[in-house]
């Protein structure tokens, strides 16, 4: 009896919990309530995409909300 009872139970656990986590941050980095519909190409860079997507990933998305706040700062001016 070298293992604790403790780590047996534990660990599946804690790593559930963290799948369900990671893929709830992805899914929410993807699905946002608001934004532009899906056009079949990235919103951000052009590059053809498939149906349902919108950006081609978390980085082309963050650059075009950056351009999105500054517009809708600009159009409150
Ligand atoms: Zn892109």
């Amino acid at each position: 009896m070298s293992i604790p009872d403790n780590d047996r139970i534990a660990d599946p656990l804690d790593r559930a919990a963290a799948e369900t986590e990671s893929m709830i941050t992805a899914a929410l980095s993807f699905r946002k309530p608001t934004g532009p519909l899906p056009i079949g190409e990235c919103h951000n860079c052009g590059a053809p995409l498939v149906d349902g997507l919108r950006w081609c990933n978390k980085a082309c998305c963050d650059d075009w909300e950056k351009e999105e706040r500054k517009l809708a700062a600009a159009e409150r001016e």
